[in-house]
C-alpha cells in the first residue's frame, strides 16, 4: 500500500550531483598521508582564502593575515627532502599547487615563487652550507623568497640576452641592473637574482639579502589584470655587494642550471592551470544549476551541457597528463621538453576551460563576486608566466624534429 509519506517523497525533486571535477576519481589513488595533506590544504583554502579573496585582488594586495595560517600547514620545502623541509613525492608537490589553484591562482603562484623557484634554486644549485643555512628558515616560511631572471627588457630570450651583471671584486659580487615582473619582491627577504658574469659571460645565481643589501630597491609593478593577489616587483640593483658565500655554487655556473630549476617549477604551472581549470569549472557548474531561464535551470539546456562536458573533459585530459608527469619527476626522468608540453598544454586547456566557464555565466561572468571571472584572468598570467607557450613550443618543436627553430 502506496502511504501518503511515501507519495510525498516520490514527488521530492531528486538532489542535484555536487559540482566533482575529479571526474576520474584521481583522489582516490593518493596513499593515506597524500589524502590527508590534500584535505587540509582543501579546508585551508576553502574557509580561509576563497571568502576573502576577491576583496584582496580588487585591492591589489596580498593576504598576509593568512600567512600564519600558511605556516601551519608545514609545506615549506614541499619536495625537497632534508633541512627541515616537508619533503614529499612529486604528485603530493602537484596536487597541493592544483588544489590552492582550485580556489586561487594567485595563492598558488604565491607558495610556488617561495617554494620552486626560490628555495628550488638553493637546493639545486647551492652548496652544502647555502642548503644548512637557507632552507631550514625557508621551510618554516620564516623567510620568504623570490626568482629575479626575467628584465625589463629581456623576456622569453632570458637565456642569451640576460643585461644584469655580475662583477667580482675579492670575495665580494657587484650586481647592477634591474628585474621585473618577480613575485613576492616587494617584500620577501630573500632574492634569487640571476646575472651575467662579466668575465666569464656566463649567467650566475646568487642569493641576496634584498632587505638589509644597500642598492637594492623594489618598486611594486601596479594596474595588472591577473593574478592581483601577488606582489609582482621591477628590482634595481646598483652596486648591490653581494658576498661570495653567497653565490649559488654547487651548480649555477651557466644558463643550463637555470633551466634545471625552471624544469621543476613549468611542471608545477601545469598544476596550477588544471586547478584554475576546476576552479572555474566548479563554479560555473553550481551557477547553471541554480539560474532559471525559460522557466528552467540553464544546467537542464543541451548547449550549456555541451560546453560544461567540454570543460570537464579538458580538466581530466590535463590530471591525467600531470599525474603521469609526476611519475616521471618521481623517477628523476622529467625532461625539459616533457615540463614544456605539460605547461603548454594545461596552461592552452586553461584559458579555454575559464572561457567557457565565463561564458555559462553570462553577464554574472565578468562580475568578480561569482569568482569564475578571477579563474578567467588568471589563467592569462599562468598561459604566459615561466615561459610562453610560443617558447614551450620551441623546445618541443627541437626535439622532436632534430631542428631548433630558436632565433
Ligand atoms: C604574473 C607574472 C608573474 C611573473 N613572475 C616572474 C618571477 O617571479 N620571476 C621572473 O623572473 N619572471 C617572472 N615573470 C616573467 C615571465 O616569465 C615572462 O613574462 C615570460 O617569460 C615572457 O617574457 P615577456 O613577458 O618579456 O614576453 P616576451 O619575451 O617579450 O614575448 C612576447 C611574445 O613574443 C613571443 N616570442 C618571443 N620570442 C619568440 C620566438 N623566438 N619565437 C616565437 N615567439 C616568440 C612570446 O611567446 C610572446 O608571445 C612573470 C610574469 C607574469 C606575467
Amino acid at each position: 500500500m502506496v502511504t501518503a509519506i511515501a507519495m510525498k517523497e516520490a514527488r521530492q525533486p531528486k538532489p542535484l550531483p555536487a559540482p566533482n571535477s575529479d571526474f576520474y576519481q584521481f583522489a582516490e589513488t593518493l596513499n593515506a598521508d597524500e589524502l590527508a595533506i590534500l584535505k587540509k590544504v582543501h579546508a585551508f583554502m576553502e574557509t580561509k582564502v576563497a571568502p576573502i579573496i576577491n576583496k584582496y585582488w580588487v585591492e591589489d594586495a596580498f593576504p598576509f593575515e593568512l600567512l600564519p595560517a600558511v605556516k601551519e600547514l608545514n609545506l615549506g620545502g614541499l619536495g625537497i627532502q632534508g633541512y627541515g623541509c616537508a619533503g614529499g613525492s612529486q604528485l603530493l608537490v602537484g596536487i597541493v599547487g592544483m588544489e590552492m589553484a582550485r580556489f586561487d591562482a594567485s595563492m598558488a603562484t604565491f607558495f610556488g615563487v617561495h617554494n620552486f623557484l626560490a628555495m628550488g634554486s638553493i637546493e639545486v644549485a647551492g652548496s652544502e652550507e647555502q642548503k644548512q643555512k637557507w632552507l631550514p628558515t625557508m621551510a618554516r616560511m620564516d623567510k620568504i623568497g623570490c626568482f629575479g631572471l626575467t628584465e625589463p627588457l629581456v623576456g622569453s630570450g632570458a637565456g642569451g640576452g640576460l643585461t644584469t651583471t655580475a662583477k667580482r671584486e675579492g670575495d665580494t659580487w657587484v650586481l647592477n641592473g634591474q628585474k621585473r615582473w618577480i613575485g613576492n619582491a616587494p617584500w620577501c627577504d630573500v632574492s634569487i637574482i640571476w646575472a651575467r658574469d662579466v668575465a666569464d659571460n656566463q649567467v650566475k645565481g646568487f642569493i641576496v639579502e634584498n632587505k638589509t643589501t644597500p642598492g637594492f630597491s623594489v618598486e611594486k609593478m601596479q594596474n595588472k589584470i591577473a593574478l592581483k593577489v601577488v606582489q609582482n616587483g621591477q628590482i634595481t640593483m646598483k652596486e648591490c655587494r653581494v658576498p661570495e658565500a653567497n653565490r649559488l655554487a654547487a651548480a649555477a655556473q651557466s644558463f643550463r642550471d637555470t633551466a634545471r630549476v625552471l624544469r621543476g617549477t613549468r611542471y608545477y604551472v601545469g598544476w596550477e592551470a588544471t586547478g584554475c581549470q576546476m576552479g572555474a569549472y566548479e563554479n560555473a557548474l553550481k551557477y547553471t544549476q541554480e539560474r532559471l531561464q525559460f522557466g528552467k535551470p540553464i544546467a537542464s539546456f543541451q548547449l550549456i551541457q555541451d560546453l560544461l562536458t567540454k570543460m570537464l573533459a579538458n580538466i581530466t585530459a590535463c590530471q591525467c597528463m600531470m599525474v603521469r608527469t609526476a611519475q616521471l619527476a618521481n623517477e628523476g626522468k622529467l625532461t625539459d621538453q616533457q615540463s614544456g608540453l605539460a605547461k603548454a598544454f594545461t596552461t592552452a586547456k586553461g584559458r579555454e576551460t575559464v572561457s567557457w566557464a565565463r561564458e555559462v555565466l553570462g553577464g554574472n561572468g565578468i562580475i568578480l563576486d561569482y569568482n569564475v571571472a578571477r579563474f578567467f584572468a588568471d589563467a592569462e598570467a599562468l598561459y604566459s608566466y615561466e615561459g610562453t607557450y610560443q617558447m614551450q613550443h620551441l623546445i618541443v618543436g627541437k626535439a622532436i624534429t632534430g631542428f631548433s627553430a630558436f632565433v
